[in-house]
C-alpha cells in the first residue's frame, strides 16, 4: 500500500533568516534524501490545502486564531515569543502545515492509501489553546486529531511524539479528552520544561536524561508506550515526528540514531495493522541537523512501507 507524502512550496516561504535553525533548508535536505534513496519515487505526492479557521478554532481559541490572521505584517516581522516569529508568509505556511494533516486523515480513511507523511513547516507540537510558542503556530498533529475524532466520527486516536522536546501544546490540549491516548517521549529537563509529572491512563510521557541512547529509548518504549497502546486500540495512529534527539542533532543531548527511528515507526506500523486498519497519519515536528534529518526521515519512511 503506498504512503502519501503532503507538502507544499509555501512551507518554505515562512523564513525569519539562516540565524535560526527552524529553517526552509530542512524540507529541501528531506527531499534531497528521498531522491538520493529512490523512495522519492514510490511515495505519491500531494499538496498541502490551506487549513480553514474552523478546523484550527477546533482545538484553538477563536480569539487566537484571529489574531495570527490580523497580526500578519505586509513586510517586516512580529515577534510573538523570542523563538516565534511572524512574516508576511508565516500564516499561509501554518496553514499549509495544518491543512496537510488534515488531508492525511482524509486520505487514510480512504480507500487510496494507509499512511501518510506531511513534510511541513513550521512545526506545531508545542502551540498552545491560546497562545503560539516554540516555532509553533499552529498544533497540527492536534488539528488532525481533533478532525479525526469531531468530523471523521473516530472515537479512538493516538498520538505519539518522540520529538527530543515533550509536545506540551498536544499535551494540554487533549490531557481531558479520553478518546485521545498522548505519549511522548523527550529530554528532560530542558526545553519546554513539562510533561515529566503528568502521567494519567491516557497521557505516557517518557523524560529521558541528556545522554540518553537508542537502548534506553526501545526499553522506556516497550515499557511504558506498547502496554498503553494495546490496551486503548487505537482506531488511528498519529506522529509528531521529530528527529532533534539524534545523536548529530545539536538542539538536544539524545544519541537516537536512525535505527531508532525505523525500529519505533515499525512498532507503530504494528500497532497500526493490529488495530487501526493500517492507518498511519506521521507529521514533521522538529529535526535541524540536515543530514541526520533527512536520513531520519528515509528511515522512519523505510520502516512504514515495511521495507525494515
Ligand atoms: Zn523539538
Amino acid at each position: 500500500m503506498p504512503i502519501a507524502y503532503i507538502t507544499h512550496p509555501d512551507c518554505l516561504l515562512h523564513d525569519v533568516g539562516n540565524f535560526h535553525p527552524e529553517r526552509p533548508a530542512r524540507l529541501n535536505a528531506i527531499h534531497d534524501q528521498l531522491i538520493m534513496s529512490g523512495l522519492e519515487f514510490i511515495l505519491t505526492p500531494h499538496d498541502a490545502p490551506l487549513a480553514e479557521r474552523q478546523h484550527l478554532e477546533r482545538v484553538h481559541d477563536a480569539d487566537y486564531v484571529k489574531s495570527l490572521f490580523d497580526w500578519t505584517p505586509d513586510t517586516g516581522i512580529v515577534d510573538l515569543d523570542d523563538d516565534t516569529i511572524m512574516t508576511s508568509n508565516t500564516l499561509t505556511a501554518a496553514r499549509r502545515a495544518a491543512g496537510a494533516v488534515i488531508h492525511a486523515v482524509d486520505l487514510v480513511l480512504g480507500d487510496e492509501v494507509k499512511g501518510a507523511f506531511c513534510a511541513i513547516r513550521p512545526p506545531g507540537h508545542h502551540a498552545e489553546q491560546h497562545h503560539a510558542m516554540g516555532v509553533c503556530y499552529f498544533n497540527n498533529i492536534a488539528v488532525g486529531a481533533a478532525y479525526a475524532l469531531d468530523v471523521k466520527g473516530l472515537e479512538r486516536v493516538a498520538v505519539i511524539d518522540f520529538d527530543v522536546h515533550h509536545g506540551n501544546g498536544t499535551e494540554h490540549i487533549f490531557q481531558d479528552d479520553p478518546r485521545v491516548l498522548f505519549c511522548s517521549s523527550f529530554q528532560h529537563p530542558f526545553y519546554p520544561y513539562t510533561g515529566h509529572e503528568s502521567d494519567t491512563a491516557h497521557v505516557v510521557n517518557i523524560p529521558l536524561a541528556a545522554g540518553a541512547n537508542g537502548q534506553k529509548f526501545r526499553q522506556e518504549a516497550e515499557t511504558h508506550w506498547l502496554p498503553a497502546l494495546h490496551k486503548f486500540k487505537p482506531q488511528l495512529v498519529m506522529i509528531s515526528a521529530g528527529f532533534d534527539g539524534h545523536v548529530e542533532d545539536e538542539m538536544g543531548q539524545l544519541l537516537l540514531q536512525e535505527a531508532d527511528y525505523a525500529w519505533i515507526s515499525a512498532e507503530l506500523k504494528e500497532i497500526a495493522n493490529q488495530y487501526a486498519e493500517g492507518r498511519i497519519v506521521s507529521s514533521l515536528e522538529g529535526g535541524y541537523a540536515l543530514g541526520a534529518l533527512g536520513r531520519s526521515v528515509v528511515a522512519h519512511l523505510d520502516a512504514l512501507l515495511g521495507h525494515s
